[in-house]
């Protein structure tokens, strides 16, 4: 069985790549069981970012790797939080203090305009200096709500009304926000590619 590093140690993303993956004859082992530390993000863009992680944990491991990178673009914000999501109001991972800073934000923005989109960048490659990496993106294209509405998910899902949908992410069956989700449709496009290039 070929063995694929996840550049990541996230035991959700492990499981989802797994079962992505897993009938292709590919197991995938998180960068932490191997002792692999995290990448400095230091791109400017999620596709540079995933890349970095890719390129790194291939280099560490002497495996193929993959990374994800994902995050919440806000038009009126100029595409804030974007990169820096996770950690918009400080603290990475704070999500209530991530909701409140950006309904802050868009309270002070004059233009009204409260369309966004979430953003997946899955990238695959096969040896780190791979000059023609597997990349799949996923975009999810929504409104910010005035006020958080749901308990499910996770992140700015309460905050996150989808286009076509009657509530936000975080009120969505989990099955369906994994559907429709930027995450799901990043996951969707690798497969194919995946398969494409193993057949
Ligand atoms: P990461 O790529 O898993 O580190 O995600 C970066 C950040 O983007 C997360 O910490 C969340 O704040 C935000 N984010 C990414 N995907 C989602 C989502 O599906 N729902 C809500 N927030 C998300």
């Amino acid at each position: 069985m070929q063995r694929i590093i996840l550049a990541s140690s996230n035991p959700g993303k492990l499981a989802e790549f797994n079962r992505l993956l897993g009938d292709s004859g590919v197991e995938v082992v998180a960068q932490s069981s191997l002792g692999i530390p995290d990448a400095e993000e230091t791109g400017l863009s999620f596709v540079e970012n995933a890349l970095l992680k890719a390129r790194h944990a291939s280099q560490l491991s002497g495996l193929p790797a993959l990374a994800d990178d994902s995050g919440l673009c806000v038009t009126a914000l100029g595409g804030a939080p974007g990169l820096y999501s996770a950690r918009y109001a400080g603290r990475h991972g704070d999500a209530a203090a991530n909701n409140s800073k950006l309904l802050a934000a868009l309270e002070a923005d004059a233009s009204g305009d409260r369309s966004a989109f979430f953003i997946c960048v899955l990238v695959l490659v096969s040896h780190p200096a791979d000059p023609a990496p597997l990349i799949a993106e996923g975009r999810w294209h929504g409104q910010i709500l005035r006020q958080p509405e749901g308990i499910q998910g996770f992140g700015y899902d309460p905050l996150f009304l989808p286009d076509g949908q009657a509530c936000s992410a975080a009120a969505l069956d989990p099955e369906a926000k994994n559907r429709l989700s930027h995450r799901g449709q990043a996951l969707g496009r690798l497969r194919r590619q995946w398969a494409g290039d193993a057949g």
